[in-house]
């Protein structure tokens, strides 16, 4: 099967969070099961260019239809550890991907809306007639709604869409603006409640809900998270088209790549383990203790690594801090962000306790660091607020870090309470807490902690029940080719 995504992230080259290592993984898989794949991305001038290889010019003149006109663009091809890219280069005033970052510009909506133009007319114009298109939240969901209405009738009669749903949070609630800036012409017809229009407000175009009704399926990355956001306030106001869509939705969990996350042949951390050799895990806490200037001594190290973002429970990540040091624990933080002023609190935050030899605040984004926390650190906490999927708790279990998680989303059908799960002792493999509160992450913390001081072989057990887990991409892979097989045209 011929599958092509078309995606805002694909890691290592342009990677923000999970997404990035999604797209990358699930593509990789997919191949090695025998599928050509191809990924289209945007020409990012802030993409880590030292990751691509053999980057040249394929295709010099596409003309794109915008705003009434067209723009002229450039398509780049090159391989990104072994995958497939085509990089879409429009040169335009507007200077679409050339901010010096991915996300958070004034518009946003213009910059994707147009990157889905583009490649659909990419793939268009080079002939291309994949069996499966795979798109990715709001940022490409204007690709099965562009494919139905314009291309299908240029001649790109036979691909079916899948579009996955990472983080309902961001739909891409926009203006009518945008359809008239992609040739979607006719503002009575998109502008229906069963097509593009917002579910509340009447005047807004709702980009996500756009790619749920025109896609031939919709996944969200994990089986709880599926059922939050269909029948909860999770859902941001798409629940109920969700609901009326619910025949062709579904929640296929994220799988980790275990090529990059495997403390068997991880090169970037000074030590390499498994099971059978989990001494050496000690040698990575003391490089990290060394590395980050934390004093060496029998406390067990905490960490935090993700986006510094509200999703993730900050005022939760701050009191595990606080607690922490006042119990006898190291505490480090890897994290980064658009937000101004999250950053600004954790700025103050890392000033406060610089001279603090069990605790290390790095702001800023550190993929080389965040192994070595993996494989440092004793305990990891997500005390999200919602969690689509969640990546970090997955890497941690298959770095014997164990996690301490808020029990919702995919944190939830990952993570397997070590007193309470209704699962056999060595099938659970961390804490889990419910109440988003200082109490709820306390009552997980002192368990955890405790049997860190008090009951190391059990600790140890946990930590090996944990490293069992196969949250590879296996069982995903195949997940996904059964649906991209269910929607195909034959
Ligand atoms: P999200 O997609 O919401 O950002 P996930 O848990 O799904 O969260 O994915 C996070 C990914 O990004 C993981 O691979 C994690 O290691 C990585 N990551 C997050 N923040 C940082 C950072 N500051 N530096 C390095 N890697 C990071």
């Amino acid at each position: 099967m011929f599958i092509v995504h078309i995606a805002s992230e694909c890691a290592p080259v342009a990677k923000v969070g999970g997404l990035g290592d999604v797209v990358f993984g699930l593509c990789r898989e997919l191949e090695i099961r025998g599928n050509p794949v191809e990924i289209i991305l945007p020409k990012y001038d802030c993409m880590r260019y030292d990751r691509i290889w053999g980057l040249q010019m394929v295709h010099q003149d596409l003309w794109v239809p915008w705003e009434g006109g067209s723009i002229h663009t450039s398509v780049w091809f090159g391989f990104v550890e072994g995958r497939k890219c085509f990089f879409i280069d429009p040169h335009s005033p507007q200077n679409f991907f050339n901010r010096r970052a991915y996300y958070g510009q004034g518009d946003d909506d213009r910059r994707f809306a147009f990157f889905c133009r583009a490649a659909l007319e990419f793939l268009l114009r080079s002939g291309k007639n994949p069996d499966v298109i795979h798109c990715h939240d709001w940022q490409t969901a204007l690709v099965p709604v562009l494919l139905y209405e314009i291309y299908a009738g240029l001649g790109l009669r036979h691909p079916r869409v899948c579009f996955t749903l990472h983080n309902v949070k961001h739909q891409g609630v926009t203006g009518p603006h945008i359809l008239h800036a992609t040739g979607l012409h006719r503002p009575e017809h998109f502008m229906h409640y069963d097509r593009l229009r917002d579910n509340f407000n009447a005047n807004a175009v709702n980009l996500m809900k756009g790619g749920i009704v025109y896609s031939n399926f919709v996944t969200t990355v994990s089986p709880r998270y599926a059922g939050e956001i269909k029948n909860t306030d999770q859902g941001f106001g798409l629940g109920h088209t969700l609901h009326v869509h619910s025949g062709k939705f579904g929640g296929v969990l994220n799988g980790v790549d275990y090529d990059v996350w495997n403390p068997e042949v991880d090169g970037h951390i000074p030590r390499t383990y498994g099971p059978a050799t989990l001494d050496a895990k000690y040698a990575n806490k003391t490089e990290l203790r060394k590395r980050l200037l934390l004093r060496e001594d029998f406390r067990p190290l905490v960490a935090f690594i993700g986006r510094l973002d509200h999703q993730k429970g900050v005022p939760l990540i701050q009191h595990a801090l606080h607690w922490c040091l006042r119990n006898g624990a190291q505490f480090v933080l890897l994290g980064s962000g658009a937000d101004a002023a999250i950053q600004n609190d954790f700025g103050a935050l890392k000033r406060a306790i610089n001279d603090n030899p069990d605790s290390h605040l790095e702001l800023g984004f550190n993929e080389d660091l965040s192994h070595m926390i993996y494989a440092g650190a004793d305990l990891l906490i997500v005390p999200s607020l919602f969690e689509p999927c969640g990546l970090t708790q997955m890497i941690a279990l298959k770095y014997g870090t164990v996690p301490v998680v808020r029990e919702t989303g995919g944190l939830a059908d990952t993570v397997f309470d070590a007193d309470h799960a209704p699962r056999p002792y060595h099938e659970r493999n961390g804490y889990t807490f419910q109440a988003f509160d200082a109490a709820g992450i306390e009552s997980a913390l002192v368990r955890a902690v405790g049997l860190w001081n008090h009951y190391p072989r059990h600790f140890r057990e946990l930590m090996e029940n944990g490293m069992r887990y196969d949250y590879s991409w296996n069982h995903p892979g195949r997940d996904y080719l059964n649906i991209y097989d269910l929607i195909r045209d034959r």
